[in-house]
């Protein structure tokens, strides 16, 4: 009305779960009570603070001149921050993340505005909080194209567009291979074969890696016993689990059906799960584990050394096989730490009585480091890459 422009601000709390954990929620009202107050006495007559909900509040400024303006009242709301809040007595230090986006140039209506306040908290937020950040064109493009690629990815199953590759570990001294991965591709209609770096990610923000995990896991067990069937002796087949997927209750039922309607071999099948999955809430993933294994099923524990795996929890954990991750590997030459670090590794499996595959061998000088320290089991592409099944099917059965 007034030919101004106007700014919405998005303020999240940073941390407040922690404190809400903490303190309880109580304590955490009373806390959200006093950061009200605070924000209301840093705008003017005319704006307005509004809860959002949770930890969020919404700041609509009306009355802009600049849109520059709108950084001397993030600044006025960040000093403000700089001073505890007192509550029955105790202090407590917050920060926030502040996102901004001014009308029109940001949006045209209420839920454009607030929808890209959004976006840019989430921008501050990633630079470790405490910070503030405009709504900008690429933010906007690459939300966007993120939810393109959500809706084609919850069509993706149906339409057939994912593939497993499988890549082969080897057995180092005899050359022979001694099992597979299945490695989850998406065939892409315009973006071609995606790795699944730039999608796995979606599918657990999306809960679509539960039927896609169900999906992995029923065309791994099939195309195994299809090799099998081509008189190509049976390999364990290893298939990763996502943190999301162990969460799953139905899990161990959806396994078990999967091994009734294939007829797979459960000693051939193994789960690979990355540390710090297991560390989010070892009792009861420990507990799935355990569930798992009773199917006969072995587990795998990937990427080790990546998470924090806790030398006492580590022991109760029922795993069969750990992978050194590819970063070890990478300057094994160069490092004579990471080389201990890998010798540590074998040692640490050795004495757990589990198997040990390296992960990521790319060249001769870390396939003989990995002899000489017993490592037998080589996945890498000095071996072979991830390969579509045909591919695999002529490495078996040359012509
Ligand atoms: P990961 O389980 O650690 O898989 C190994 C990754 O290392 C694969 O990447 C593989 O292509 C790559 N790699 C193998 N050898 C070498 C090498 O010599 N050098 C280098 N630089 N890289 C090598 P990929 O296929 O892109 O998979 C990435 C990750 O995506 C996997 O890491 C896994 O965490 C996840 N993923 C893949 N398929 C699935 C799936 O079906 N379900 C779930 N939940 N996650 C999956
Ligand atoms: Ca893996
Ligand atoms: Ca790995």
């Amino acid at each position: 009305r007034t030919g101004k422009t106007v700014g919405i601000l998005f303020v999240d709390l940073d941390n407040f779960k922690t404190i809400n954990d903490a303190e309880g929620h109580e304590m955490g009202d009373a806390l959200l009570q006093a950061v009200a107050q605070r924000l209301s006495g840093c705008v003017r007559g005319p704006d307005t603070v509004a809860r959002f909900g949770g930890d969020e509040f919404l700041i609509l400024l009306t009355e802009l001149h600049t849109p520059e303006e709108v950084l001397t009242i993030v600044e006025r709301i960040r000093s403000s921050f700089r001073q505890p809040f007192t509550v029955r007595d105790q202090e407590f230090f917050l920060t926030a993340s502040i996102g901004i986006a001014l009308y029109p140039c940001d949006g045209e209506t209420p839920q454009e505005l607030i929808k890209n306040a959004d976006l840019a908290m989430y921008a501050a937020k990633a630079q470790r909080g405490d910070g503030c950040a405009f709504c900008s064109p690429e933010m906007k493009e690459s939300a966007l194209e993120k939810q393109r690629l959500i809706s084609r990815l919850h069509r993706a199953l149906e339409r057939k567009e994912l593939l497993l590759y499988y890549q082969p570990q080897v057995n180092a001294r005899t050359g022979e291979i001694a099992g597979l991965e299945a490695l989850l591709r998406w065939k892409h209609p315009e973006m071609g074969i995606l790795s699944p770096a730039s999608f796995i990610a979606l599918t657990e923000q999306t809960g679509l890696i539960i039927p896609i995990g169900e999906w992995v896991l029923q065309t791994a067990c099939e195309t195994a016993l299809h090799f099998h069937s081509l008189g190509i002796p049976p390999l364990p087949m290893a298939v990763n689990l996502s943190a999301i997927q162990l969460r799953d209750p139905e899990l161990p039922a959806k396994v078990e059906r999967v091994l009734r309607e294939t007829g797979f071999n459960p000693h051939h099948l193994e789960f690979e799960i990355t540390e710090s999955t297991i560390f989010q809430d070892p009792e009861k993933v420990i507990d799935v584990l355990k569930t798992l294994k009773a199917l006969g099923v072995r587990i795998t524990l990937d990427d080790f050394g990546t998470g924090y795996s806790f030398l006492s929890r580590l022991k109760l954990l029922p795993v069969d096989r750990i992978k050194i991750d590819r970063h070890f590997l990478q300057e094994i030459t160069a490092s004579e730490k990471n080389r201990a670090i890998v010798r540590n590794i074998i040692h640490l499996a050795q004495s757990l009585g589990a198997d040990i595959t390296a992960e990521g061998v790319e060249k001769e000088v870390q396939l003989a480091f990995l002899l000489e320290e017993c490592c037998e089991v080589i996945q890498g592409y000095y071996y072979y890459p991830p390969l579509p099944p045909e591919e695999l099917e002529a490495i078996f059965l040359p012509l």
